[in-house]
């Protein structure tokens, strides 16, 4: 059985990827799939997150699970197209829980035979979000515990240069 993680992804941190190693012990297949929002202001291209996600799995004895992929439009459309019929979110906090639980109903009324299945955020990655890493990262702070060693130069250069 399949199942699709969709997100933003920007950057990929040790939170998501541990929802993805746990979710390829799940499914046979766990397709990553970066949402493309207009309405997102995004620090990396599409492109470059979907490279950084691959770096990380590399080497990665569940990687041979595991695919990333661009997408747009309804999640369920794609989901559908592949063939899955699970979406996996996460949840870290009570915050989490209202916008996730608004988009898993409108999901299920746009598509009842798909499910969301939500993974509870580990607790040493339930405050990490991609927002903190790039907060830590533009005023210099060390980002070694929040992402893997594989993309923290690349990350780093990316937000030395951003404005
Ligand atoms: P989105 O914009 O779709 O929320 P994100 O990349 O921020 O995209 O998050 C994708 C999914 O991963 C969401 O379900 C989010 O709750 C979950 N997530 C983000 N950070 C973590 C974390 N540290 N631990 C577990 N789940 C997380």
């Amino acid at each position: 059985m399949k199942a699709c993680y969709p997100g933003t992804f920007d950057p990929v941190t040790k939170g998501h990827l541990d929802i993805i190693e746990r979710a390829a012990g799940l499914y046979d297949e766990v397709i990553v799939l970066i949402m493309r929002n207009p309405r997102k202001k995004c620090t990396f291209t599409e492109d470059e997150r979907k490279a950084l996600i691959e770096a990380c799995l590399a080497g990665q004895p569940y990687a041979d699970k595991v695919r990333v992929d661009i997408g747009s439009g309804l999640t369920v459309e794609y989901v559908k197209k592949i063939g899955a019929k699970t979406i996996i979110r996460g949840i870290r906090a009570v915050s989490d829980y209202e916008y996730e639980l608004q988009q898993a109903t409108a999901n299920q009324i746009l598509a009842p035979e798909i499910e969301t299945l939500f993974m509870i955020a580990k607790p040493m990655y339930s405050f990490l979000s991609s927002s903190v890493v790039k907060e830590i990262a533009l005023n210099g702070g060390e980002i070694a515990p929040y992402i893997p060693t594989e993309i923290i130069e690349q990350v780093k250069e990316k937000l030395s240069r951003y404005e």
